[in-house]
């Protein structure tokens, strides 16, 4: 695949009077569109995923397949965040297909299989993304220090902020966060669903309201693109903060230290909401 992408690289210096075109990266989703910003001019940039609008809720249109094709890099969450994907790798096997979920520490896929659940929001584990980029950069001809530092001195910021407020409980919207909750120590207790598509049923609901009743939850958690009602009516009477999370990152612009920008605002969020 890198020999590919040399020899396209060669092509586009040699042959080209277009300057500055390099390879077109697809970055799937808007966070992994952040992460690739590091080393990507915004313009050899595609994202697929429309901003406010999730994997769970997404499906490839004509105009989004001839995206795919006309990308050289797609980097992207790995067939289980992404299955519309899936077949698409063997279609197209001469593209770069960085899938991030199989640069996932080993230990930490099998510790989340052993649990009957594992979080394919890989863009939220900010060890797999280090991996990630510098397998971007390897692809790019580009060096992923600059990004690897920061991004390292960004966790440990991070983890000094959120010293004091790591033994709050909290709920979260959907489960997304498994990796970032995690890494950062924090104390997630639960979640209003697992998934976006899959509604709880009424017992769910009922024991979910005596947690949350119980006072060892101090905030709960909902996500700008599904209603906050189920939230509302579950809180209602309790005395519990509330919180905004974005999984999707919508609100960051796109922009060379984008994900690092996102990493501090969710410190922040959590900080506030854990505090209150
Ligand atoms: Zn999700």
């Amino acid at each position: 695949m890198k020999t590919f992408l040399r020899a396209f690289l060669s092509t586009v210096i040699l042959g080209s009077a277009a300057a500055h075109a390099g390879p077109a990266v697809l970055a799937t989703v808007h966070p992994l569109a952040l992460v690739a910003a590091s080393i990507t001019p915004t313009q050899e940039l595609q994202v697929l995923v429309p901003t406010g609008m999730t994997p769970h809720d997404f499906s490839l249109r004509p105009s989004d397949v001839d995206k795919v094709q006309s990308a050289d890099v797609i980097f992207w969450a790995g067939e289980e965040a992404e299955p519309y994907l899936a077949g698409f790798v063997h279609r197209w096997p001469d593209k770069v297909w960085i899938d991030v979920a199989s640069l996932a520490a080993d230990d930490e896929v099998h510790d989340h299989a052993e649990h009957g659940h594992h979080d394919p929001h890989w863009w939220l584990d900010p060890l797999t993304i280090m991996s990630a980029q510098a397998e971007l950069a390897r692809a790019l001809d580009k060096d992923p220090k600059p990004f690897a530092d920061a991004l390292q001195a960004q966790i440990e910021s991070s983890y000094q902020q959120l010293t004091g407020v790591q033994q709050r409980g909290f709920f979260v919207f959907h489960r997304a966060y498994d990796h970032w909750v995690e890494l950062m120590k924090l104390k997630q207790m639960g979640s209003f669903t697992l998934s976006p598509e899959q509604k709880p049923g009424l017992k769910t609901l009922q024991a979910m309201r005596q947690q949350l009743a119980a006072g060892d939850v101090v905030c709960v958690f909902s996500e700008p693109e599904f209603s906050p009602a189920l939230i509302d009516s579950m809180v209602r009477g309790l005395d519990i903060a509330r919180g905004e999370l974005d999984p999707m990152a919508a609100h960051i612009r796109l922009s060379e230290d984008g994900y690092l920008v996102f990493l501090q605002d969710l410190t922040e969020r959590f900080v506030r909401c854990l505090s209150e």
